[in-house]
C-alpha cells in the first residue's frame, strides 16, 4: 500500500537481521525468548508472541561470507550507478562492527565490499571505472576526517567540514580528504590507516559515533564524449541504538542520538527526517537514502535474555522501515 508508494518513490530499502552468536562473556546462554525462522524473528515474552518479519536473516552461526553473498547484488547497483547506503543499526555490542568491519581473519562488509568492486570491474569490458574513497566519522555531533594526513591520528580532533548540496541535490563535504584507490591493496591501505585513526573505544557502553565509508565511483563508456556517471558507496556503522534514557547522554551527544533515532525511526520519517537536515549524520547521507537509490539496512540483535527489551526496540523500528 503506502509503503510500496514510498519505496517506489524513495528508492528501494531493503532489511536484514543478523543475530549475534552468543559470548562467553554472555551471563546466561539461552535462546528462550528469541527463535528465527527463515525471514522472522519470534519473540516470546511474558505470554505474548511478536514476529518480525525481514527480506533475510542471518542466525547466529552465519559467518561473514554467508552475509556477504547477500550484499554483493547491492555492489552491483553501486557500480551500474545508483547510490548506495549500506547501515549497520543496533544496540551496543550486537555486532555491527563486527559485520561491517570484522576481524583480520573474519573480514567484514567493508573489506570484502572494497575487493568485490576491483573483481567486478576488472572483468567489465565496455566501461572504465576509478573509485576514490573517504572515511569520517560523525561523533558528539562533530566530523572528524579520518584519512586526513595528520589530524586524524589525534584523539577528539575535528575539521570544520562544511556539507552542502548542489542544485542536483547531491552532497559534497567540502575538505574530506578523498584519496584515489587505484587497486585493492591501495584501497585496504587507506581503509586501515581510516580505522587506526577513529577515536573512540568501539566497545563503549556510550557508543554515540558512527563510521563511515565513502567510495565514490566514477564510471566511463568507451567513446570519449561518454560523460562519466557518478555514484556514491556509504557503508555506515551507526552509534549504538539504545534509547537515550538509558545511555544517559548529554548534550551534543544527546543530539546526534535523537537525530539517529528520529531519522531513523520509520521509513516514511527516515527520508523525512533527512531531508529536514536534522544532525550531520542525516545531511551526509541525503542524496544516498533517497530517490533512486538503494538501501541495506542490516538491523544487530543481541540473542540474550538481558538485551531482550532492546531487542524488541531494534526489531520494531526494522519493522517499520521495511
Ligand atoms: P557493536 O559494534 O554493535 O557494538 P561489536 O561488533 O563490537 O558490536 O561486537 C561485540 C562483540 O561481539 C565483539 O567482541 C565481536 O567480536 C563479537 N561478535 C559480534 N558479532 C559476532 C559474530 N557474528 N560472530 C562472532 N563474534 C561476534
Ligand atoms: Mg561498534
Amino acid at each position: 500500500e503506502t509503503l510500496n508508494k514510498i519505496i517506489d518513490i524513495k528508492g528501494t530499502i531493503r532489511v536484514f537481521c543478523r543475530v549475534r552468536p552468543f559470548l562467553s562473556t554472555d551471563k546466561r546462554r539461552t535462546l528462550e525468548p528469541i527463535s528465527s525462522e527463515l525471514d522472522r524473528v519470534i519473540v516470546t515474552s511474558s505470554g505474548s508472541r511478536k514476529e518480525f518479519g525481514f527480506d533475510k536473516i542471518f542466525h547466529q552461526e552465519a559467518n561473514q561470507e554467508d552475509v556477504f553473498v547477500d550484499v554483493e547484488p547491492i555492489l552491483r547497483s553501486a557500480l551500474d550507478g545508483h547510490n548506495v547506503s549500506i547501515l549497520a543499526y543496533g544496540q551496543t555490542g550486537t555486532g555491527k562492527t563486527f559485520t561491517m568491519d570484522g576481524t583480520t581473519v573474519q573480514p567484514g562488509i567493508v573489506p570484502r565490499a572494497l575487493k568485490e568492486l576491483f573483481q567486478q570491474v576488472s572483468s567489465d569490458k565496455s566501461f572504465s571505472y576509478t573509485f576514490s574513497m573517504s572515511m569520517l566519522e560523525v561523533y558528539m555531533g562533530n566530523l572528524r576526517d579520518l584519512l586526513a594526513s595528520k589530524l586524524a591520528l589525534r584523539a577528539n580532533e575535528t575539521v570544520n567540514l562544511n556539507i552542502q548540496t548542489d542544485p542536483k541535490g547531491s552532497v559534497e563535504i567540502e575538505g574530506l580528504t578523498q584519496v584515489e584507490i587505484p587497486d585493492f591493496a591501495k584501497a585496504r591501505w587507506w581503509y586501515m590507516k581510516g580505522r587506526r585513526a577513529r577515536s573512540i573505544s568501539w566497545t563503549n557502553v556510550n557508543e554515540a559515533s558512527s563510521s563511515l565509508t565513502r567510495i565514490v565511483i566514477s564510471r566511463r563508456g568507451d567513446t570519449p564524449e561518454a560523460k562519466p556517471k557518478i555514484s556514491k558507496l556509504w557503508m555506515v556503522d551507526l552509534g549504538g541504538s539504545e534509547r537515550l534514557l538509558k545511555t544517559g547522554a548529554t548534550g551534543q551527544t544527546l543530539d546526534e542520538g535523537r537525530a539517529i533515532n528520529l531519522s531513523l525511526s520509520a521509513l516514511g520519517d527516515v527520508i523525512a527526517a533527512l531531508r529536514r537536515k536534522k544532525g550531520h549524520l542525516t545531511q551526509i547521507l541525503k542524496d544516498s537514502l533517497g530517490v533512486g537509490s538503494k538501501v541495506l539496512m542490516l538491523v544487530h540483535i543481541s540473542p540474550c535474555q538481558e538485551d531482550l527489551e532492546e531487542t524488541i526496540c531494534s526489531l520494531s523500528f526494522a519493522k517499520r522501515a521495511k
